[in-house]
């Protein structure tokens, strides 16, 4: 019988060159403290965590995760990759409720389930190398013949800058995109009008047959939200993106009940978490992050709960964790999608840990039906660029 022999859990720390970001590039939730420093700190990242699920025969599965590695790695050594080893992969959702039940007192949400997540990932991404099958196949399957993408950068700063990114992005053939705001509540008045500038500029650009979503990472507070919604409604934004902190869903079903989509989910966790957004109508959109809810075991329950209530998932993150789900799924309409580029505000690392990532095709992403597993393995291409924690 195949058994999990290994679990290795590594951090990649990136000391590679970073492009400086700008003041106001995106508003986020330490904005409404009063941050002495860096404000943007809590916003950038640049480490990485992989995880490796070896079995007795050599095979290796492999998953990811980004929320705070280093004690996301401690948790897998400490904790999670003892309940792990010994077992056999193609029994994942007994392995699922043993990590998730075992740890539940302080690992439901947060860094005990970001390790859930990685280890589970790399669990499917074991089976699928297994069976010699894609993980989207072990999902159900193709739902449709590629995938659309929304190209999700456009970071608020110099409003001719942003124009041209605008338009870089549609020469290369995207229908979708997203911007981040980058005035929130303390910015009062002017800083309203300096997002509104913005809005429109990205709309100039675009026109209005293309979508655009538009993001605020809980730089917002409920007061800031219900005052900006009437202004922004004009420019039929396709959603409004985590407005305010992830713990208010009252926040955020109150919202939701107005004139513009509310997404949210990125910073929910598992099943439960994200049945609760959605018995509660606080978003229209769902956007869990597979490397952070739970894995596939639980994203592909909480895809059917989705399903049920009507409610489109699209994932958080153009990774292919998502992209396999959102491939198997009819309800995940679109996926995110970073544009490949230099290292700034730290979702770019994965492309430079990893080969088999696709690149966006004219606004499309096709995923290799002969590849088992997830298809990424880790690459030695950018290993000067890291430090790596074992
Ligand atoms: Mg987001």
């Amino acid at each position: 019988m195949t058994k999990i022999k290994a679990v290795r859990a590594k951090v990649w720390n990136w000391i590679g060159p970073t492009v400086p970001p700008q003041k106001n590039f995106c508003t986020n939730a330490t904005d409404l403290i009063c941050e002495r420093g860096d404000a943007m700190s809590s916003f950038r990242f640049h480490q990485w965590l992989t995880c490796e699920v070896e079995t007795n025969d050599g095979a290796v599965g492999i998953g990811n995760a980004a929320l705070a590695p280093t004690v996301v790695k401690k948790a897998i050594d400490d904790w999670y990759a003892c309940m792990v080893i010994g077992e056999d992969p193609f029994d994942c959702a007994h392995i699922w409720e043993k990590m998730y039940r075992r740890s539940h007192a302080w690992g439901r949400k947060g860094v005990g389930m970001t390790a859930i997540s990685a280890i589970d990932i790399a669990i499917w991404d074991l089976m699928g190398k297994l069976v010699g099958k894609p993980v989207f196949k072990l999902l159900g399957g193709r739902t449709k013949d590629r995938i659309p993408v929304y190209y999700s950068k456009l970071y608020s700063g110099p409003i001719d800058a942003m124009q041209t990114e605008a338009e870089a992005a549609m020469a290369a053939g995207y229908q979708a995109f997203k911007s981040r705001f980058g005035f929130g509540p303390r910015d009062g008045m002017a800083g309203m009008r300096e997002n509104l500038k913005r809005v429109e500029a990205v709309r100039e650009v675009i026109g209005y047959d293309r979508d655009l979503m538009l993001e605020a990472y809980m730089g917002w507070n409920l007061d800031y939200t219900r005052r900006m919604i009437p202004k922004l409604e004009k420019y039929e934004p396709r959603w409004l993106e985590e407005p305010v902190i992830a713990d208010d869903l009252d926040g955020y079903a109150e919202l939701n009940r107005g004139p513009i989509p509310i997404a949210g989910g990125e910073h929910e966790f598992s099943l439960l978490g994200c049945s609760q957004l959605l018995r509660s109508k606080a978003v229209s959109v769902l956007q869990y992050d597979t490397n952070r809810v739970g894995g596939i075991t639980a994203a592909q329950k909480i895809n059917a709960v989705a399903e049920a209530h009507q409610i489109p998932v699209v994932p958080h993150a153009g990774q292919m964790h998502n992209y396999h789900l959102t491939m198997a799924s009819l309800n995940c309409p679109i996926s995110e999608y970073f544009p490949v580029f230099d290292v700034e505000v730290g979702n770019e690392l994965f492309y430079y840990i990893f080969e088999g990532d696709p690149e966006a095709d004219g606004g499309w992403l096709q995923l290799d039906d002969s590849l088992p597993g997830l298809g990424i393995e880790i690459s030695d291409r950018h290993l000067d660029k890291f430090e790596i924690f074992e």
